[in-house]
């Protein structure tokens, strides 16, 4: 069985090219918010992550995520929201059946609220690690509470990859979310905790979605680390290289599969037609 796949971009924030590489030009770069909406044959509409929406300027108003909002320089407008973009192909909030969430931070998980019906997935340890937390402990996991629906953890199904009994050679253990090889899931930790990845089976090849765990494909494909001074926002450095060594195995191994980081232009910019967002029939 496969699904289909399209990825796009809901916003972006701007940074020195020097933090997503080390060594690179300090020149800005473009940090897109991608998300991917998956077509499953029986589950119906999937989501992993949402990307920004408009909440984000609302949620850091107040101190101390004004912060947040100065360090990051966040562009994103109503029209590229994922609830429009999903309208814009025939696609209504209630048809959105699952929500993979990659990790809390609110380049993610932006839109959330939009989705009434939705159930969400994520790891037992990611919610943990950021439930309750707001002001400034909320602000070091990089967490907006406000962003969150009420009724997010009875509509949460949470995983435990440890407890996976699929084993991929290079990536570990990965959790098979509905039994038919379609979507399987990994952990990817370092950047956040608990932070997940996954494998999708297209009708014309397999994606890997790697989140945050690669900013750019220069960070798995040469091994080229970001800049140190990030290590300040991560929850684990060395959780990190480890995840960066395991998605660097997998693209030596399997040459034909799509990596593609959640921020990286150039992946973006490259990704492949039957792929890219048209506003058209899904
Ligand atoms: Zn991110």
């Amino acid at each position: 069985m496969t699904v289909d796949l399209k990825i796009s971009k809901a916003g972006h924030c701007v940074a020195g090219g020097h933090h997503a590489e080390q060594g690179a030009s300090k020149k800005n770069i473009q940090f897109n918010a991608l998300f991917a909406l998956i077509k499953h044959p029986e589950k119906g509409y999937i989501l992993f992550d949402t990307g920004y929406s408009e909440r984000f300027f609302k949620a850091t108003k107040k101190f101390p995520y004004q912060i947040y909002g100065a360090i990051t320089k966040v562009t994103v407008n109503k029209k590229e929201e994922v609830i429009h973009q999903l309208k814009t192909i025939g696609i209504t909030a209630n048809e959105i059946k699952y929500i993979i969430i990659s990790h809390f931070h609110a380049d993610h998980i932006g839109g959330l609220k939009d989705f009434p019906e939705a159930q969400f997935i994520c790891t037992k340890i990611g919610y943990k690690d950021v439930k309750g937390k707001s002001g400034f402990s909320g602000l070091k996991k990089a967490f907006m509470p406000t962003l969150m629906p009420d009724d997010f953890e009875n509509r949460c199904q949470f995983i435990e990859i440890e407890t996976a009994t699929n084993v991929h050679s290079d990536l570990g253990k990965m959790i098979d979310l509905f039994n038919d090889g379609t979507i399987k899931i990994c952990a990817l930790d370092g950047h956040a905790l608990g932070m997940i990845g996954i494998l999708v089976k297209t009708n014309e090849r397999k994606v890997f979605l790697v989140s945050d765990a690669a900013w750019l494909k220069s960070n798995f494909q040469d091994l080229k680390l970001p800049h140190p001074i990030v290590k300040l926002f991560f929850n684990s450095w060395s959780d990190f290289k480890e995840s960066l060594n395991r998605i660097h195995a997998f693209y030596k191994n399997n040459p034909k599969t799509l990596i593609i980081p959640s921020h990286c232009m150039e992946t973006y910019t490259e990704l492949p037609q039957d792929i890219k967002w048209k506003h058209e029939a899904f």
